[in-house]
């Protein structure tokens, strides 16, 4: 297995990544182009999303006046089935984050061989700044603007960065609402009464544990021998702490916004997690549990580690920090927290890259499971969900590890190749309307 792709160079005419994650997503695949023989045609269909739409989201405050926010839900392919992908709620999206998300929906699903096509939503707007009341106010006219893209068989939203069960559960009333019928299955990640999914919440997470006890023991490391930091204390990342600890790993590293913290010993992230579930914000900020040290929020990513888990935002991991970093294994829990620069540089130095197209994938499997379930009316034990989730992520690790070892590549540009040419043949397969 090789690291480094002997292929491997910045695509030509681009010097260095101007850190925008579209760009970013398309230096990828562009990586990827000579490895395959996809016709010229398709690539260039490959290379765009096939609706992007922006809609304005007037939302009466509190206190009586109107802040009109700008929102973003792009459908990348639908070549292999329904569009699927996650809303975030953050100040700094942009069309061109979505547009990049949408394209890594559509090769995550291609890669666990789920039939979804790929897609993303975002609103620019800080939700720590918003009223309980001004939330669901922007999230039910969000809803509206985009109900003409969504649904059960078109394009199937889920939580992402700052989103949850209660604000997929306005969704999914205020769709219901606009098209007068249950339309449990036009989102994902719900709460349990509401049509969702046992293990759910959970799944991404389980799915960074699969694929990480599954790629140290290939390695022939000791799980509990094994250090581990976790950048980003979220949905993700906590729940891949958590179930990674109770495997026995060491977790040394932790942080979220609001700061990095160091813990040599391990921490007792059920400890951790209490913390934050009664800290103001659920925030890290102030922990200081037993043999805790706070650090500088970018040491986090440098510590003395085995495994490297980012799971906050993309392009955390840059040419600026690469060379710095410890770990053997990154394994990805954000939507492209690596630079393409970085890559190289971590390829050069034999840090072994699980790609987030593969590692983050478990959160898609699930709301797959959760969509197939409200069509069926039929909901499933929490242990077959798992067990199902194991398998999905075990099968596509072996698919994508043995192209890695065949074709001597690194384990990201052999999962964008399978994705890749998976969407390829569908796309094909399709032909060209009219
Ligand atoms: P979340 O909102 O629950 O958590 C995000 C975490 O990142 C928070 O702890 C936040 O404080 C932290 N964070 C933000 N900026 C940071 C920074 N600069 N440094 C350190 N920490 C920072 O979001 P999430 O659902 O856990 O998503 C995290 C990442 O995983 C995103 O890239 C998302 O696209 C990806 N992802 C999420 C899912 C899912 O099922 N939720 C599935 C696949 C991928």
């Amino acid at each position: 297995m090789a690291t480094q792709d002997k292929t491997k160079t910045l695509a030509p005419g681009i010097t260095q990544t101007q850190i925008n994650p579209y760009a970013m997503m398309l230096q990828q695949l562009d990586m990827v182009r000579e490895l395959t023989d996809i016709p010229a045609g398709i690539w260039e269909i490959l290379r765009r999303p096939e609706k992007s739409l922006e809609v304005s989201i007037p939302v009466t405050k509190d206190d009586g006046s109107v802040e009109v926010f700008t929102g973003y839900r792009v459908q990348y392919s639908s070549a292999r089935g329904p569009c699927k992908g996650g809303i975030r709620f953050h100040p700094g999206v942009t069309l061109d984050e979505v547009k990049a998300l949408a394209g890594w929906m559509t090769w995550k699903c291609a890669v666990v061989n789920i039939p979804y096509g790929g897609g993303k939503g975002g609103v620019i707007c800080d939700p720590t700044r918003l009223t309980h009341g001004e939330l669901e106010r922007l999230t039910r006219r969000f809803t509206a603007a985009i109900f003409s893209l969504i649904g059960t068989r078109r394009d199937i939203p889920a939580p992402d960065v700052n989103t949850n069960s209660e604000i997929m559960n306005w969704i999914v009333d205020t769709a219901g609402l606009l098209s007068g019928e249950a339309v449990p299955g036009i989102v994902t990640g719900k709460s349990l009464e509401m049509g969702g999914a046992l293990g759910r919440r959970e799944a991404t997470g389980r799915g960074i544990m699969f694929v990480t006890l599954s790629v140290l023991q290939r390695l022939g490391l000791d799980v509990t021998k094994t250090r581990i930091a976790v950048q980003g204390f979220g949905n993700v990342g906590s729940i891949a702490a958590q179930l990674l600890s109770k495997q026995g790993a060491k977790i040394v590293g932790l942080s979220d916004v609001s700061g990095a913290y160091h813990c040599p010993r391990g921490f007792d992230i059920d400890d951790v997690l209490r913390y934050v579930a009664g800290s103001p914000g659920h925030l890290l900020a102030g922990y200081n549990g037993h043999g805790v040290e706070e650090i500088k929020s970018p040491e986090l990513l440098t510590l003395d580690v085995d495994v490297l888990v980012p799971a906050a935002l993309e392009a955390q991991i840059t040419a600026g920090n690469a060379s710095g970093i410890r770990a053997k294994v990154i394994v990805e829990g954000a939507n492209g927290p690596t630079t393409p620069e970085a890559d190289l540089i971590l390829g050069e130095r034999d840090v072994m890259i699980v790609p987030d197209i593969l590692s983050n994938a478990g959160g898609v499997v699930c709301s797959y499971f959760e969509w197939v379930q409200n069509i069926q009316c039929y909901p499933w034990e929490e242990d077959e969900t798992n067990q199902r989730l194991g398998q999905i992520m075990q099968r596509s690790l072996n698919e994508v590890w043995s192209l890695a070892e065949k074709r001597e590549i690194s384990l990201r540009t052999a999962a964008f190749v399978l994705g890749v040419e998976r969407v390829a043949t569908a796309a094909r397969l399709r032909g060209i309307f009219p």
